[in-house]
């Protein structure tokens, strides 16, 4: 879909620091983070939001957004998961391919907050664990 910054994401034209991804699905960290940590799940299929995903697709996303809080939640430490998804500008949908957001909170932060180290910390974890873990 043109003029999609996550379909150009998927496609690699645009930079994100990834953390997973297979056939279906690609999580990356969110540009612009309500807290350090926050990642957003998305189906590489362009789809704009819950009225038009198919169901098995988001069956599929919602098992993926439970094992990577499982990560956030370990190799950040993480104290709480808030999990959010907008539908329409109205209820506060600026990108208009559909998202999970994972938005971590925290009691302590003790680990470096720059993009590059959180991606690290994380995609370290992933691979430790020999894929994504389901706690
Ligand atoms: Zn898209």
């Amino acid at each position: 879909m043109g003029n999609c910054v996550f379909c150009e994401i998927v496609k690699r034209v645009q930079s994100a620091y990834i953390i997973y991804e297979d056939d279906k699905v690609m999580v990356f960290l969110d540009k612009r983070p309500y807290n350090p940590g926050h990642l957003l799940v998305i189906p590489k299929e362009h789809y704009t939001d819950i009225f038009d995903i198919p169901d098995d697709l988001l069956a599929y996303l919602i098992t993926i957004v439970k094992k990577m809080s499982n990560v956030v939640k370990n190799a950040l430490n993480a104290s709480g998961i808030r999990l959010v998804q907008n539908n329409e500008s109205s209820a506060g949908q600026v990108i208009f391919h559909f998202h999970f957001h994972i938005i971590p909170y925290y009691d302590t932060i003790d680990f470096p907050t720059d993009k590059q180290s959180i991606a690290d910390i994380l995609r370290k974890w992933i691979n430790e664990t020999k894929g994504i873990p389901n706690h």
